[in-house]
């Protein structure tokens, strides 16, 4: 796996204040910068150990920096935190973090446990990646809003930092899903940063295993992103057929089902990981025995699981979720004939932290500050 050159932002990195934003180097990236400015490259992996590892906001914590590079750091260098507009917890331990951005948008985070997974406990913790999405799928809320605009590396990976600290050291995240608000491939030179920080030992140090980008099927990015890093990589397929996939999904239009299924056939993955195929099942809509027959026929030669979500109601749409009944013979059609298949469990509906259940509270309901 290529490592690529350090991140060095091409658009501003400065904060409104004029400061440069810490969080928005990967590590190599950030040593390379504290050359730049003059200072020893390993003082800019200190710096990061000391942002990632030991969650510090303020350049005067780093208390094995010299005290006059510590006083140059805070008069041209910040640490955005991200402000904590509201933690909703469900009834079933699903915790819902609403943080306001410096600009004043919102993004959530959901933290879904689950204590009595076999072998040990998973604790996984959904992101977003943008504020909003551009990609308009006729069944999901985020569409909604459109795209207000990306998130910065360091406001992606900070959820990750700023949940960690709220949860404490005896409940660490073990898996990480940027499958929150906003289509993490539009947002690819970003999110390559983030990953890369969050895959750092000396960073979030999280396992590329337990990592899983979901993607609306973004093809050049994806053959990108799986050159560059080994993550995990899920799929929003939603539809068995071509046609029946353009009707909610317009980036169909784009890269056709044919094209899209072929690049998961190509991408270059490690030989124990398999895409996984998300199928958001809408009753009467792409939940038939027809629907799973063809779902075989498209999983020939692929390395694939396949999830099924069904559809979470909502008031703003007429769509309905299958029965239980449905949802099982479905998901029996495709393990009966050898396909790996799952039903997510919809987690966090009492606090509308279910898929697609993002972004529907304050930014539907407010207009959202754009800079
Ligand atoms: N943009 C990326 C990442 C967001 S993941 C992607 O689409 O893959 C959001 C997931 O929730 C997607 O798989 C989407 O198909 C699903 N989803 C959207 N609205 C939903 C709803 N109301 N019920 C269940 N799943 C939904
Ligand atoms: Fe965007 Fe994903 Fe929702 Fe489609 S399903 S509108 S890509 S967030």
């Amino acid at each position: 796996m290529s490592t690529e050159a350090p991140y060095i932002p091409r658009e501003k990195v400065h904060d409104r204040d004029g400061l440069v934003d810490l969080k928005a180097f990967d590590r190599a990236g950030l040593e390379a910068w504290f050359v730049d400015q003059g200072e020893k490259r390993f003082r800019g992996h200190q710096a990061f150990k000391w942002i990632w590892q030991r969650g510090v906001s303020s350049p005067q914590e780093m208390t094995n920096i010299p005290k006059t590079t510590r006083s140059w750091l805070e008069e041209n260098a910040c640490i955005p935190t991200l402000a904590t507009a509201g933690v909703q917890v469900s009834e079933d331990g699903t915790r819902k973090y609403l943080w306001e951005c410096h600009d004043g948008s919102h993004i959530e985070s959901v933290y879904i446990p689950d204590e009595d997974h076999p072998s040990k406990p998973r604790r996984t913790l959904c992101i977003s990646t943008q504020v909003g999405c551009a990609m308009g799928c006729t069944f999901c809320l985020t569409g909604d809003m459109g795209l207000k605009r990306n998130l910065k590396p360091g406001e992606i990976a900070t959820q990750v930092l700023q949940v960690a600290q709220d949860l404490g050291p005896e409940r660490p995240i073990t898996n990480l899903v940027m499958m929150g608000m906003g289509e993490p491939l539009h947002n690819l030179d970003h999110i390559i940063v983030t990953l890369r920080t969050m895959l750092d030992e000396d960073g979030l140090n999280l396992s590329h295993r337990k990592i899983t980008v979901s993607t609306v099927g973004l093809v050049p990015a994806m053959k990108k992103l799986a050159s560059v890093l080994p993550v995990n990589i899920a799929v929003s397929l939603n539809a068995s057929t071509h046609d029946q996939r353009v009707q909610v999904m317009p980036i169909t239009k784009k890269y056709s089902m044919a094209e899209l299924m072929q690049t998961c056939k190509d991408l270059p993955l490690p030989r124990a990981k398999r895409i996984t195929f998300e199928y958001v099942m809408m009753a009467g809509f792409n939940d038939s025995l027809e629907d799973a027959a063809r779902l075989i026929k498209l999983m020939k030669g692929v390395k694939s699981k396949i999830n099924l979500i069904p559809y979470n109601e909502n008031p703003h749409r007429d769509i309905k979720r299958p029965s239980d009944a449905q949802v099982r013979s479905f998901q029996q059609y495709l393990v009966t004939r050898g396909l790996h298949c799952s039903v997510r469990a919809a987690r966090g509906r009492d606090i509308s932290a279910a898929c697609g259940q993002l972004g529907k509270g304050k930014e539907l309901q407010e207009p959202s500050v754009e800079t």
